[in-house]
């Protein structure tokens, strides 16, 4: 068998087309809706990801606003700042790229953000409100990768899931929405045996480890759908090609670069195995964009109880 590849920037895309068209009714009723980036320092990658994401939000319509604070701030100069955002009325979502500085309480942070703006979905009252299935904000990633599945007409109901990794933003939303969409749920994380066995029950495996190539062929079941959220930096020219054999377009990206992306998935093993399966890039990663945007449209709604 060879797989299907699910194409995340082709789905990513549908949905920003979805939220212009969404953003243009509330237009019409004389709302337009905000987003605030908080960038702490300037970390290279996290700055590109925030351009990215204003970026976004000025092709969709949305107002984007992004603060840049000094990496020396301390906890409650964060906080301060965050308040400010949480009264400013034209602000409807408010984002904290991550990481932060080692110095700033990272929870403190993200509990400040009002639980209503909360676009990442990390404040507890809404990882609270998923955890009983009520209508609220979640994190991106996972609701992307549902979209995914969604859309791409895979059966989730009744669905033997298995999650690979346990993290709040990624494994354990994620795990909540597959039993939400009442699939039988296993989460596994770095303490788990026989993972392989477990694997190869699945129906559908979401992989959220962090480890190159970690599901090779074997781990796969025939005909199962494998959603790879893992985003692993590649730097040796040997492990790109050990990854992808004579790839041209990755070896030339190497070569443009200096290294290349690749998942938690063995893709050309797994890819003759699976049904389906998510590209690493273009899977998963766009659609944590397009939701983010589908995310603060939401807020917009609920925060003025439309
Ligand atoms: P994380 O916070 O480091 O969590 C990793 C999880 O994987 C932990 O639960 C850990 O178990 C588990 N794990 C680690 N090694 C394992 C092993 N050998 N076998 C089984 N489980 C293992 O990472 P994360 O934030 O969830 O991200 C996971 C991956 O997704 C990363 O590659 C990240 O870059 C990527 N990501 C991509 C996007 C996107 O938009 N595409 C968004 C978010 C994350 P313990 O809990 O026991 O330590």
């Amino acid at each position: 068998m060879t797989a299907i590849f699910i194409n995340g920037t082709q789905i990513a895309d549908d949905i920003k087309r979805e939220v212009a068209a969404e953003v243009e009714m509330l237009k019409l009723r004389g709302i337009q809706p905000g987003l605030a980036v908080v960038l702490v320092g300037e970390d290279p990658a996290s700055s590109a990801y925030v351009n990215m994401k204003a970026k976004t939000c000025e092709q969709l319509g949305i107002r984007s606003r992004k603060l840049t604070i000094s990496s020396a701030v301390t906890t409650e100069q964060l906080l301060s700042e965050v308040r400010k955002l949480n009264e400013d009325d034209a602000i409807d979502g408010i984002l904290v790229q991550l990481p932060l500085p080692k110095q700033v309480k990272k929870h403190a942070i993200l509990e400040g953000v009002d639980p209503r703006k909360d676009v990442d979905g990390f404040h507890s009252a809404n990882v609270g409100s998923l955890v009983l299935g009520h209508e609220t904000l979640v994190a991106c990633t996972p609701l992307g990768v549902m979209e995914l599945l969604r859309r791409s007409n895979v059966k989730i109901e009744g669905a033997n899931a298995v999650v690979l990794g346990r993290s709040d933003d990624v494994g354990k939303p994620q795990a909540l929405l597959l039993l939400h969409a009442n699939a039988t749920v296993t989460i596994c994380h770095s303490k788990t045996r026989n993972l392989r066995e477990l694997t190869r029950q699945a129906d559908i495996i979401v992989a959220a480890i962090g480890k190159t190539a970690l599901v090779t062929g074997d781990w796969v079941k025939p005909g199962a759908v494998v959603i790879d959220v893992g985003t692993n930096r590649v730097d040796s020219r040997e492990e790109v090609q050990r990854l992808f054999g004579n790839d041209e377009k990755r070896l030339k990206d190497f070569e443009k670069r200096g290294y290349v992306w690749a998942g938690d998935v063995d893709e050309r093993a797994v890819k003759e195995v699976a049904s389906m399966i998510t590209p690493v890039p273009g899977g998963v990663g766009p659609m944590t964009i397009a939701t983010l945007m589908k995310n603060t449209i939401k807020a917009a709604r609920m925060r003025r109880g439309l």
